[in-house]
């Protein structure tokens, strides 16, 4: 309590105001199946920039529900997702976080199997402008920062779990996103490999001063975390260190005076007319886009089929 007062105030912008959390669930619900499955209850969840958040929860308390949510996978059927304060519409805006600021790491890895190791790490650089060669020099710094300097050319299947675990860990740090989600990173691993790549998310935590937010049922690997939500039944139970502050969406002038990627993000959506944003990531993105969507229907392959 006296630490998250303490992180507010040292924010304080000079209107005094705290800034805004990093992201922020504000009454989110998730409905299926026009209401027949709620899997997410009115939830607030507020994450401030550099925090290390656990949740925790049995399976179906909608732990995944919410990494869909925070990262623009899935929509909320009610409520809102706010980054940095500004709530999040389009696809394309989400599309733009996600290749900016946000990196994702699941379970199932999540690799494309026909590219190697490096070319996996690449594709995230895709649509950034950046030239081919400088594209392959940062994904192989990454790879290297996760200890597989001697398995860049290898493709997924010939890596064991651990090491491609640690593929899409540099593929979701090559960014230097602001915000990284991991959705039970550990969770296909054995013991020795859960403890490397609970270590090397840790490192890049505290290291980088990245905010992360860690799903897992591994209450050891929570208790390295200074915040755990539990969750049950779509609701949060249990928040070590929850939002003292209501979450509150900001002007949008503002947000755009104080973030240069939301200002860019705001001009673009405005530029964008309601059909097309609406179209499916695939006919936006070209050069990602088959990554990203099939990242996403392999995280949420019931939310695909339900839309
Ligand atoms: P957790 O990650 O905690 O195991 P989830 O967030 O995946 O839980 O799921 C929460 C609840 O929502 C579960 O009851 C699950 O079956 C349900 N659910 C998730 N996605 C869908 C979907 N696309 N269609 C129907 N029900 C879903
Ligand atoms: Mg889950």
């Amino acid at each position: 309590m006296i630490g998250l007062l303490r992180r507010l105030f040292r924010r304080a912008r000079p209107d005094g105001l705290p800034p805004p959390p990093l992201i922020a669930l504000a009454g989110v619900s998730r409905a299926f199946d026009d209401g027949a499955i709620v899997a997410l209850k009115s939830v607030d969840l507020a994450v401030h920039a550099g925090e290390c958040v656990a949740i925790l929860g049995p399976s179906g308390s909608g732990k995944s529900s919410i990494v869909n949510l925070l990262s623009g996978i899935d929509r909320p059927t009610g409520g809102r997702v706010l980054w940095n304060g500004q709530w999040i519409k389009s696809r394309r805006a989400w599309a733009r976080l996600r290749r900016r600021e946000i990196g994702i790491v699941f379970q199932e890895f999540n690799l494309l199997p026909t590219l190697t190791a490096c070319e996996n790490v690449e594709i995230a650089l895709m649509g950034r402008g950046i030239a081919a060669d400088e594209r392959r020099e940062l994904a192989q710094a990454a790879l290297v920062r996760m200890g597989l300097a001697q398995r860049m050319e290898h493709v997924p299947h010939a890596l064991s779990g651990g090491e491609r675990q640690r593929v899409a860990i540099a593929r979701a740090i090559v960014n230097a996103p602001r915000l990284l989600l991991a959705d039970e990173p550990t969770g296909n691993l054995d013991s020795a490999n859960r403890e490397i790549v609970a270590d090397l998310l840790f490192n890049l935590q505290r290291d980088g001063g990245m905010t992360m937010v860690l799903v897992t049922h591994d209450e050891d690997l929570a208790a390295r975390c200074r915040r755990c939500v539990r969750m049950r039944d779509g609701k949060i139970i249990d928040d070590t260190t929850p939002a003292l502050l209501p979450i509150v969406e900001e002007p949008a002038t503002e947000q755009a005076a104080t973030v240069v990627a939301e200002k860019a993000t705001a001009a673009a959506d405005a530029a964008i007319p309601p059909a097309i944003d609406e179209t499916p990531l695939a006919g936006i993105e070209p050069p990602i886009a088959e990554a990203t969507a099939a990242i996403a229907r392999a995280a949420a392959p019931m939310t695909e089929a339900a839309e």
